[in-house]
């Protein structure tokens, strides 16, 4: 489980953190198991997202829509 998303910046000002956690929640499950290549962005859909997990810190960033997301596993 993500908890604790004690930093989310993300650009897209029509989605605030609880609905950005939604959008992003397959993602995230598949970058904290390990998975990061390979996800389309949810948000706008046009480019494949920018995913790392390290030490329980799980970034997700996308080129296109500015996506610029930080969150913590706990
Ligand atoms: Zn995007």
């Amino acid at each position: 489980m993500l908890t604790g998303a004690a930093e989310v910046y993300v650009q897209p000002s029509d989605l605030d953190q609880e609905e950005l956690l939604m959008t992003l929640g397959d993602v995230l499950t598949q970058v904290a198991a390990g998975h990061t290549d390979g996800h389309r962005c949810p948000i706008c859909e046009n480019a494949e997202l920018s995913c790392t997990e390290a030490h329980g810190e799980v970034t997700v960033t996308c080129a296109a829509c500015r996506l610029d997301f930080h969150g913590w596993l706990g």
